[in-house]
């Protein structure tokens, strides 16, 4: 290899309608490879409590479960890849979720000369789904992940990671909006399966069983991926 050869920063996309599971597994990945986790969704939820523009037109499509617009969420996503922490490489979690959306991903990573590693699809049931996000919530202070059956704190009320008590439950986490967001999954979000199979970097896992279960079979796979 050239000297001045640099290793390309790892690009990882986590695939999975609402509830599979990214959110949780991109933060374990994050810790064990020492990637940086990049949830459009995360990013989304604080342009709404700033206040900005992009904020504000967000707000109300996420709460009927819909999809913000491409071009809000193309913009968020560019600005944030340009920070300098994300040259440790990154796992998108829930971008992109259309096609323009991936065309757009696969145009600034030739910019950067970067691409995709592996784009992994989280398979799950649509029933199991429902249970998980109806159960959802999350550490207001340091973004860790809980679930009142599957993922408990330790001690009720009080975070495992930073000792915080401001637990906070997702607006959009409710059975009425649940249905919308499956919907627009499975119209505008499942045929980057079929994109990125056609592209030779489709990896799929059983995503059903346990949250360590899991994280073992993603784990083996991304140290491939990124070898
Ligand atoms: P996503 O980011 O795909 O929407 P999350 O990671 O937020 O999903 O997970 C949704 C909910 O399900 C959370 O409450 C989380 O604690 C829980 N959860 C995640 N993975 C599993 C799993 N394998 N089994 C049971 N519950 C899970
Ligand atoms: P989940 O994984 O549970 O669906 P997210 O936190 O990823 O939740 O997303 C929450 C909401 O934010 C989505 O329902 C959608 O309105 C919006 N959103 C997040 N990412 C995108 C994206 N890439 N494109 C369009 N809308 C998005
Ligand atoms: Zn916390």
């Amino acid at each position: 290899m050239d000297a001045h050869t640099m290793t390309k920063p790892a690009v990882l996309i986590l695939l999975g309608p609402p509830g599979a599971g990214k959110g949780t597994q991109a933060r374990m990945l994050e810790e064990k490879f020492g990637l940086v986790q990049l949830s459009t969704g995360d990013l989304l939820r604080a342009a709404v409590a700033a206040g900005t523009e992009a904020g504000q037109a967000a707000k109300a499509v996420m709460e009927a479960g819909e999809l913000v617009s491409d071009e809000i969420v193309i913009n968020i996503l560019r600005d944030r890849m340009a920070q300098p922490d994300c040259a440790k490489g990154v796992i998108l979690d829930g971008f992109p979720r259309t096609t323009v959306q991936a065309e757009a991903l696969d145009a600034l990573l030739a910019e950067n000369g970067q691409s995709i590693n592996a784009a992994i699809s989280l398979q799950v049931d649509d029933a199991a789904m429902v249970t998980r996000i109806s159960g959802r919530f999350t550490c207001g202070a340091c973004g860790e992940g809980y679930h009142d059956t599957f993922k408990p704190t330790k001690v009720a009320g009080i975070c495992d990671k930073c000792g915080g008590t401001d637990m906070k439950r997702r607006p959009d986490d409710t059975a009425e909006t649940v249905a919308s967001r499956l919907v627009a999954y499975h119209e505008q979000t499942a045929p980057l399966i079929a994109y990125y199979k056609a592209r030779g970097v489709l990896n799929s896992i059983d995503a059903m069983g346990d949250i360590d279960a899991i994280a073992a079979d993603l784990g083996a796979l991304v140290k491939q991926a990124t070898a």
